[in-house]
């Protein structure tokens, strides 16, 4: 979403009151946000990092913040070894990906409110589907927001999608192939992401 400041501001508008981000997924962020990247993507990964950071972490949009006690750490432990256990998961840390889903799993118990995550990765993807909690990654959001604004067309969401898919990127096989996961069906019955959005 950094890839374009007006996206950010767009995602706190649209979901601010219900996002939380821990701490881990915030000191990430921040970590990215460095300049002095040698590459071309490295510096763009750096601005989009301090685009998210303006939007999410500063100031009156800063988004609350949950965080684990002693009582999680076994949960957290089970996710882990979990990513790991999944196809290449050997050579990640994980620690964010299962903290998040430890985090959602737990609220999701405690409040019976509904939990989505918000990833690109396809492993946490999994695993938080173990504990009934979906995931939506890069393009689920930018199809949500073409079903907010209709001024957003679907051409111009698959190049903004594109463009995301050079610094973080979701699993091929759950990109969309082409630009109809942009247009909104709400006006002629069903629309995925129309019904996600509630
Ligand atoms: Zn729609």
């Amino acid at each position: 979403m950094g890839i374009i400041q007006h996206l950010a501001g767009r995602f706190v508008r649209q979901h601010g009151g219900r996002v939380r981000v821990p701490r881990i997924i915030e000191r990430e962020v921040r970590n990215h946000a460095r300049p002095g990247g040698a590459t071309e993507r490295e510096q763009r990964k750096a601005a989009a990092a301090t685009a998210i950071v303006a939007a999410f972490f500063l100031g009156k949009s800063r988004f609350p913040q949950p965080e684990l006690s002693t009582e999680d750490l076994p949960t957290v432990e089970r996710i882990m070894e979990a990513l790991k256990n999944l196809p290449g998961g050997m050579n990640k840390t994980h620690g964010g990906e299962a903290e998040l889903i430890a985090l959602a799993a737990r609220e999701q118990k405690a409040t019976g409110t509904r939990q989505v995550l918000l990833s690109n990765d396809g492993g946490a993807s999994v695993v938080a589907a173990r504990y009934q909690i979906p995931t939506r990654h890069a393009a689920d959001v930018l199809a949500e927001f073409a079903c907010a604004d209709p001024g957003l067309s679907p051409t111009e969401c698959t190049a903004l999608f594109r463009s995301a898919c050079e610094i973080s990127a979701p699993p091929v096989v759950s990109r969309p192939a082409d630009d109809s996961a942009f247009t909104c069906s709400h006006a002629n019955g069903l629309c995925g992401p129309c019904d996600n959005a509630e």
